[in-house]
């Protein structure tokens, strides 16, 4: 058990320093998905103003800075193919429109984040579909270890809503 969770802390680790590739003004953060087992990384994200575009569009409004979402860019680089129950790794809280796509996102079972968002609508929404999400300072709390002991076993997808 304890072993899983130094795993999941090393992928955690690996998620966060995304978070430096940023070009978002307002704040930097950072997604990634990979297998509950902890074998396979999936896909990454940063938040950022769309390819292609200068990051100088960034507009710094809160809300409305321009720049696409980590959540969302990890999730819209995901292969349909995959087979196995994934993570979410989140720097920051999904806001609520991420925290939707988590939901319609078929291989995410559960969710880990460092830092809150500036509201938990996004987390509420998530809870309240039964995807568990576990704050990464919280992992070895003792109060956590059956979500955690549910992500080790690594057996079924959420079904399809
Ligand atoms: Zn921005
Ligand atoms: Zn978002």
């Amino acid at each position: 058990m304890n072993r899983y969770i130094d795993k999941l802390e090393c992928l955690v680790g690996m998620g966060r320093s995304l978070s430096t590739l940023s070009t978002c003004k307002r704040s930097r953060t950072s997604a990634m998905i990979f297998t509950t087992n902890c074998t396979h990384i999936h896909s990454i994200g940063y938040n950022g103003v769309p390819s292609g575009v200068s990051n100088d569009a960034c507009t710094e409004v809160e809300g409305e800075c321009g720049c696409v979402h980590a959540e969302i860019n990890a999730i819209a680089k995901l292969d349909r193919c995959i087979t196995e129950p994934c993570l979410l790794y989140t720097r920051t809280m999904t806001c609520i429109q991420c925290a939707s796509l988590v939901v319609n996102t078929w291989c995410i079972v559960g969710v880990v984040w460092d830092n809150p968002y500036r509201n938990n609508n996004g987390l509420e929404l998530i809870l309240r579909h039964h995807i568990p999400a576990v704050k990464s300072n919280d992992l070895r709390l003792e109060n956590r270890q059956g979500i955690i002991q549910n992500w080790m076993k690594n057996d079924t997808l959420r079904q399809r809503r």
